[in-house]
């Protein structure tokens, strides 16, 4: 294995927590992952499902809501949000988003200010966060609306939220792409917000998915990150405090772009992870398998294929860190930064688990190998959270 140099010294303490993250994803998160991923989508989510263990090892480390952080400076917590995502990608990337989307609701607790929003909605519990619905998927991201056609209407939401007295009343649903939809016990909900003007707007409201009204769909089978639950939420005339809007429509479309400036380097820390990780797995198959009488890493192709790997692992890891410590710490934060480094990974991510496929040759494609998993876990990732392509164009408009 190569440690990939970062551009910066590591203290103590960063040793430590990048020590204990690297432990917790090599022996729980991998194992985990792998076994999550062979089973059929409902079964992965009863009782005795591993997942809940995991979720719960991870609040035990202190690591959820960033919880053992408690004091250190922006700076310093965004440091370690860099190492902790990247070494939990690199054990799997679908356990790793399942929980990272946990800690929305509480995130947008916090960020309220409210001390009875905070209280109720805390990284203790298994969150979500719902935002595509069946009829908007990258329209809900562009919050700007800057990829569409103009003039065209983009047509009726699926989910929507109304004041009624001191209540709001919310009716419709969330899709089946909403990470721990199934399981989550509660919900940053972003939808549309009806109060009678004559402007269709947004808002965000925190839901304790244990309201009467609230049920659940299928979870969703796929392909890739099959360890990382989604599925359908339903809303049935379910009623939450007015409190429970944590961000009105006049401060939506700030708050989304800080919400999506997280997401989008998230995910760029935890795909790079991915990429180091299919990098490891070739690199020591490479120096093992003996083909041609020497090991396959002495055959020409293979090293070049191998310093391809390095080089792209290595410039995706050095753009996470230099956008993230900017974003993190800035008080304007910058979208099209966190868009570069969520698309430079994913691709990474996909093309480094490609090659190490080409490296392992028959024995790579083989279902159980590790590397045909990676390779189904980075392909989807240039749709979550945003199609690559409709990330990019928004990311043009603003330059
Ligand atoms: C693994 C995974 C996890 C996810 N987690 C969550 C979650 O936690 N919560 C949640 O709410 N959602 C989640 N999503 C949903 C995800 O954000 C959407 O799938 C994504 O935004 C794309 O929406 P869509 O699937 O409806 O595709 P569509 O919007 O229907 O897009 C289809 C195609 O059309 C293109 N396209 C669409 N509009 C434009 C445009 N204006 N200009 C140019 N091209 C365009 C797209 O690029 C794409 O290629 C997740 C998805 C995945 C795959």
């Amino acid at each position: 294995m190569i440690d990939f140099a970062l551009p910066v010294e590591l203290d103590e303490t960063e040793l430590a927590v990048q020590e204990t993250a690297r432990r917790f994803a090599g022996d729980v998160l991998r194992p985990t992952g792998a076994a999550l991923d062979k089973l059929p989508a409902e079964e992965m989510i009863n009782g005795q499902s591993p997942l809940f263990d995991v979720h719960r090892q991870y609040r035990d480390l202190g690591f959820a809501g960033m919880r053992f952080a408690g004091d250190l400076t922006s700076r310093q917590k965004a440091r370690l949000v860099c190492l902790i995502g990247y070494e939990l990608g690199r054990g799997d990337v679908g356990l790793a988003l399942s929980l990272g989307a946990s800690n929305f609701p509480a995130m947008v607790a916090a960020n309220s200010g409210s001390r009875e929003l905070m209280e109720q909605f805390t990284p203790d519990q298994i969150g979500c966060w719902a935002i595509t619905e069946p009829d908007h998927g990258s329209d809900e991201l562009d919050v700007r609306a800057t990829a569409s056609h103009t003039g065209q209407d983009r047509g009726r939401a699926n989910c929507i939220a109304r004041p009624d007295g001191n209540s709001i009343v919310i009716n419709g649903q969330k899709s089946s792409w909403v990470s721990n939809g199934s399981i989550a016990e509660t919900a940053a909900l972003f939808c549309t917000y009806d109060d009678g003007g004559e402007e269709a707007a947004h808002g965000v409201f925190l839901v304790n998915l244990k309201e009467k009204g609230v049920s659940r769909g299928k979870p969703t089978d796929k392909i890739g990150q099959r360890a990382l639950n989604q599925g359908e939420i339903f809303f049935d005339d379910v009623r939450i405090p007015a409190g429970n809007m944590a961000v009105p429509p006049e401060r939506y479309a700030a708050f989304a772009n800080m919400i999506l400036v997280r997401a989008n380097s998230s995910m760029g820390i935890t795909f790079s992870g991915l990429a180091q990780a299919a990098f490891d797995e070739a690199l020591a198959y490479a120096k093992e398998r003996k083909q041609g009488g020497v090991p396959i890493i002495q055959h020409q192709n293979v090293k070049s294929r191998l310093f391809e790997m390095f080089r792209k692992v290595m410039a995706a890891r050095a753009l996470n860190w230099q956008a993230c410590m900017q974003n993190f710490t800035s008080a304007d934060p910058r979208l099209e930064y966190a868009i570069a480094t969520k698309v430079t990974s994913t691709q990474t991510a996909f093309e480094v688990a490609s090659d190490a496929m080409t490296i392992f040759g028959g024995a790579g494609i083989i279902r159980d190998h590790p590397i045909e998993q990676m390779l189904r876990d980075a392909r989807i990732s240039m749709i979550e959270d945003g199609c690559n392509d409709l990330l990019g164009l928004m990311a043009a408009e603003r330059f």
